[in-house]
């Protein structure tokens, strides 16, 4: 379960975060802390904060530990700790600076994510809900009055604690400071271009000026038994008492380790939420029952009949490809419906789970986003940088799955015109260390295209070409190349060859298109 609590400065959210982390047994993350440690890295090797490349390189070069126990979260840089420093006015006036810049967020953004496939998480920030965690289970948008959130970092900053309630004496000069400090950095960071300060859509708003700790922790805790109970897949917590995200409604000391009683619930699998999400982040194999059994049904059904109304067959498929299941990335060329059909079965009936990779526009009807779930495929926004996507096919590979992509981005209706090609598979072969597979169709598109039903049937013919690796590329070519130059080269040399293996087949069965 992931909970995104999202806000400006001093609204609470750290407080809040630790404190619900503690109650409902979740790892707490604290994305802010972050920034604050490249941007101390910074001041320690004096980097200009005029200069992007130089922030971008010293966060690159950051070796960043953050460990959270019952004392706090502590933050460790390249070996130091820094937990104190990083809360320091100097990193307080240029924070928003580093965080705005999009590379970093970007670096960031991976390390989240990482926090989120390991455990059940509350995640702190200002785009947790719109960009880190878009599928947060439950998301929060925490505000409160601007006088109130400097009084806050005041009193902590002087040694007080929130959660607590304890004061401590803040010279009103002192608050005048971070007053004008937080509202500069509420202005840069929900004015900067990537993932500005907002609220996702379906966040729930809490103004915490007059709520004590204890409440909001109460509120959200609300939230996420009203998320889980609406998936229908509410457990008691009796049951259940060895897992970790177990929590309860009651307002209690946040310090308190008390356990949970009869209200208590939590998600009983990662595949039974309401949503398809869960579908796409979870292996195939471990897909709810009923989903497998509905998928292997549908295999059995559809191999039958493909294979009467298209006998299609594969072409110079190495045997120890299918026995070695390594996983790689299919591409292919696309001119209809049946090829995605008939590659993810030949395969299955192999014993190789193959996750396709779709457009999200056919996600509009539940019906088919429910299908299109079942059978592994993954949504993808064209014409963006789909981070989320490229994150679920890369731990889908590194899982063991295959991938099936169509570099064509949609099915080619005209073959005299020639298409253009969306690259991104090498990048994912890259990240996830596994090798690119050629496949091509020929038959298809003489059935998709046919004028008269009775001609909508025929033979379909699948080859299979050469592994194209990044390694191998890399020997090959003479003189050395930048690392996109060869993951260029890679995404040219699949797509020639798949062109290459149509042509080859074009010429054993001429008349088929
Ligand atoms: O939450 P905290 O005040 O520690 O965050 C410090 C700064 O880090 C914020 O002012 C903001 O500029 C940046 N930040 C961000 N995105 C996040 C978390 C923090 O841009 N998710």
């Amino acid at each position: 379960m992931i909970i995104a609590i999202d806000g400006p400065s001093g609204s609470g959210k750290s407080t809040v975060a630790k404190a619900l982390a503690h109650k409902a047994h979740l790892t707490y993350l604290d994305t802010g802390a972050m920034y604050r440690a490249i941007t101390w890295r910074c001041l320690k090797h004096q980097v200009s904060f005029d200069d992007t490349r130089a922030i971008i390189a010293c966060a690159q070069a950051m070796k960043l530990v953050m460990k959270s126990d019952e004392r706090g979260l502590r933050v460790e840089v390249d070996g130091e700790d820094v937990s104190h420093e990083i809360r320091s006015a100097q990193v307080d006036e240029h924070v928003s600076q580093v965080a705005a810049v999009p590379e970093v967020r970007l670096l960031m953004l991976e390390k989240q994510r990482a926090f989120g496939q390991e455990s059940d998480v509350v995640a702190e920030g200002r785009d947790i809900g719109t960009a880190v965690f878009p599928h947060a289970q439950v998301k929060i948008f925490l505000t409160c009055d601007a006088a109130a959130r400097a009084h806050r970092r005041a009193v902590q900053r002087a040694g007080g604690d929130l959660a607590t309630a304890t004061e401590a004496h803040v010279s009103p000069d002192e608050e005048a400071a971070i007053l004008a400090n937080l509202l500069k950095r509420d202005d840069i960071d929900s004015h900067r271009k990537t993932t500005p300060l907002k609220a996702a859509k379906d966040a729930h708003h809490i103004d915490s000026s007059h709520m004590s700790v204890d409440e909001i922790v109460a509120q959200i805790m609300q939230y996420m038994n009203e998320s889980v109970s609406h998936d229908g897949s509410a457990l008691n917590a009796k049951d259940q008492r060895s897992d970790k995200a177990s929590f309860d409604t009651e307002p209690t000391d946040s310090s308190s380790s008390k356990d949970t009683d009869s209200s208590a619930c939590m998600p009983h699998a990662t595949c039974q939420r309401n949503s398809f999400d869960s579908y796409y982040d979870t292996p195939m194999k471990e897909h709810p029952w009923y989903a497998r059994l509905l998928f292997a049904c549908v295999m059995v059904l559809c191999w039958i009949g493909t294979k009467i109304l298209w006998p299609w067959k594969f072409y110079s498929m190495p045997s120890e490809l299918l026995r070695s299941k390594k996983p790689h990335i299919i591409v292919m060329n696309h001119v209809s419906a049946l090829e995605p059909l008939m590659c993810v079965m030949y395969f299955y009936f192999h014993g190789i789970r193959v996750r396709s990779m779709y457009k999200s526009e056919f996600n509009t009807h539940k019906l088919n986003a429910f299908a299109l779930a079942v059978a592994g495929g993954i949504p993808v926004q064209r014409h963006t940088a789909d981070i989320t996507c490229i994150h679920r096919c890369e731990n889908a590979l590194k899982r063991g799955e295959w991938l099936l992509i169509y570099p064509e981005g949609t099915r080619i209706q005209d073959l005299s015109v020639k298409p253009k090609i969306y690259g991104g598979f090498a990048l994912l072969a890259a990240r996830a260390h596994v090798d690119v597979l050629p496949i091509c169709v020929l038959g298809a598109y003489s059935i998709a295209h046919a004028p008269r039903l009775w001609k909508k049937v025929g033979r379909i013919y699948f080859k299979v070409g050469e592994i194209l690796s990044l390694d191998q590329l890399k020997q090959q070519v003479e003189k050395p190349i930048s690392k996109k130059q060869l993951m260029q080269l890679l995404e040219t040399s699949a797509m020639d060859r798949v062109y290459t293996l149509r042509e080859e087949l074009m010429q054993r069965y001429p008349h088929k298109l």
